[in-house]
């Protein structure tokens, strides 16, 4: 089963950072595959920009290779590489300097107003000031004109704001587009459909139906190359401040009245604004911070997180879980647990939605326990949604009762390649659809929610706690659930 592609007009696109680790093992491998299934066209330009001197002609030997690893041994995606590397170009510029730029407009302008041009900031979050500047100050942020921010958007409210305020004074709110890449995922998505494409569940949406939420993003990796950039943020800022709370807000958010950007992003605005604060009284009880130390991940033997960084005193937390209360109607009283962090026991990204137990039981206790109905929604691997249901088990021998999922498996179900996030939302990029971007407001209130968190860590001045790499976090984290009388979810269907 294939999805109905639209072509997309024609466009350029120019990728700051496009020599760096996301252009090549992210986001020229998904243009690729676009340019594959016929949606991006043959006069589509695709530029590189970075300090390092390259010709054409190396970049696109660079680019070529990165493409070759990417794709593995998919002849289709392998006979396109060569002719989908005639769209891609590279010219050598310092974001912080003024040579170069000059050509650019030029080259650019010379496509006509008309053309979509995607200015893709794939580079450290210090250089987007630099950048906005120039391309206003070159007029390249006029007529079909958009900018891409990769995350970190800050590391507070107020250099967010900062940020914004840079980006905002060349691009208008609707030329600026917020990535989140975990938005791109077709189970998320999926969210929106099966909450708003059916008429099961909607009702059942809400604290009178629902026990609690679950919210993990666990990674098997290490620090890999990040290390400068991971020791200065940390899991609360990296994962949480945009990934775990989107999530949370795809779950939490009312029905919006259509599939527009802004109706969308009014109501996940709605529900940043309705966490419950976690401040200096309540961040002990609701929020635990850890730090892997020597362990396994995948089988081998891997180092702490102190001695990979190469800085005994770091405070850094690499595992966060947090109690998150949203205070509105719909969900008083039900918690949202979310976890985060490196070097854990697997890698899974997952929303699990456990409903409240049966009221009376009719069956005996030889029957076995009625276990919650759960919705368990994989976003990696193998994306996919679950829902557990409680059925008789065949045969004859008296009626026992068995937990057992529904379970569907988007690549079994649709047979193929499931798109990765960067293909949809860089095509929704060029169609001008911000829908699944995220807005100024909703980046600030992130913020907004998320500094008071670190301020009463600041002021408890408590190390984080530590934790076995490939276990699955501090056994405070276990705790955290366990004084509510829950557990974490375990993949026990
Ligand atoms: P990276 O591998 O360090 O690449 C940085 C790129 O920026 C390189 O192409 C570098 O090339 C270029 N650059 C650095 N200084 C420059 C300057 N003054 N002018 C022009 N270009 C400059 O970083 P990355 O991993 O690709 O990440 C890029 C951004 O995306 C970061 O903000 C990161 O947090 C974010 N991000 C990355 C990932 C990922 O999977 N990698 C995921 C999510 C978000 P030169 O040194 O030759 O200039």
């Amino acid at each position: 089963m294939t999805a109905h592609l639209a072509p997309v007009a024609p466009f350029d696109l120019v990728i700051f950072g496009g020599t760096g680790d996301l252009a090549l093992r992210k986001l020229l491998p998904a243009l690729l595959r676009r340019y594959a299934d016929g949606q991006i066209s043959h006069d589509s330009r695709i530029y590189g920009v970075a300090r390092q001197a390259e010709s054409d002609t190396s970049y696109r030997a660079t680019v070529g290779a990165a493409l070759a690893r990417a794709v593995g041994d998919d002849p289709v995606l392998q006979a396109r590489i060569a002719s989908f590397l005639e769209l891609v170009a590279y010219r050598t510029i310092d974001a912080t300097g003024d040579a170069g730029w000059a050509e650019l407009a030029a080259e650019l302008l010379a496509h006509g107003e008309a053309r979509v041009r995607v200015f893709y900031l794939s580079t450290s979050p210090q250089l987007f000031v630099a950048i906005c500047k120039h391309l206003r100050d070159t007029g390249l942020n006029g007529g079909n004109a958009r900018v891409v921010l990769e995350k970190p958007i800050g590391h507070d409210l107020t250099s967010a704001a900062a940020i914004n305020d840079a980006v905002g004074s060349a691009f208008t709110e609707n030329q600026i587009f917020r990535i989140d890449h975990y938005l791109g995922k077709e189970t998320v998505q999926n969210l929106l459909a099966l909450r708003f494409a059916n008429a099961l569940f909607e009702p059942l949406w809400n604290a009178g139906r629902i026990d609690h939420v679950q919210i993990t993003v666990a990674e098997t990796v290490g620090l890999e190359q990040r290390a400068s950039y991971y020791d200065g943020a940390g899991a609360l800022r990296d994962m949480v401040q945009n990934h775990l709370l989107q999530l949370l807000c795809m779950v939490a958010m009312e029905p919006p009245a259509a599939l527009h950007a802004d109706a969308v992003r009014d109501e996940k605005l709605k529900v940043l604004r309705a966490l419950r604060p976690i401040t200096g009284d309540n961040a002990a009880v609701a929020t635990v911070r850890g730090q892997y130390r020597a362990g396994a991940a995948s089988g081998k033997a891997v180092a702490g997180y102190l001695d990979e960084l190469g800085n005994r005193d770091s405070r850094t937390e690499t595992f966060v879980a947090l109690k998150v209360e949203v205070d509105n109607w719909r969900w008083a009283g039900v918690p949202f647990y979310l976890r985060t962090g490196k070097r854990l026991a697997e890698r899974v990204s997952e929303i699990v939605v456990t409903f409240r137990e049966v009221p009376h039981s009719i069956f005996d206790e030889s029957a076995g326990r009625i276990t919650p109905n759960q919705l368990v929604l994989r976003l990696q691997p193998d994306e996919g949604v679950k829902l557990g249901l409680m059925l008789k088990e065949p045969g004859p021998g008296g009626l026992r009762l068995r937990h057992v999922p529904l379970d569907m498996s988007f690549a079994e179900a649709f047979g193929g390649h499931q798109p990765e996030a960067y293909e949809r939302l860089l095509m929704d990029v060029v169609r001008g659809n911000p829908t699944l971007f995220m807005r100024r407001d909703e980046v600030e209130a992130a913020w907004r929610w998320i500094d008071p968190i670190l301020s009463a860590w600041k002021d408890i001045r408590e190390a984080p706690k530590p934790y076995t790499a490939g276990s699955w976090g501090p056994s405070a984290a276990v705790a955290l659930i366990e004084r509510d009388g829950r557990t974490w979810h375990e993949d026990t269907l």
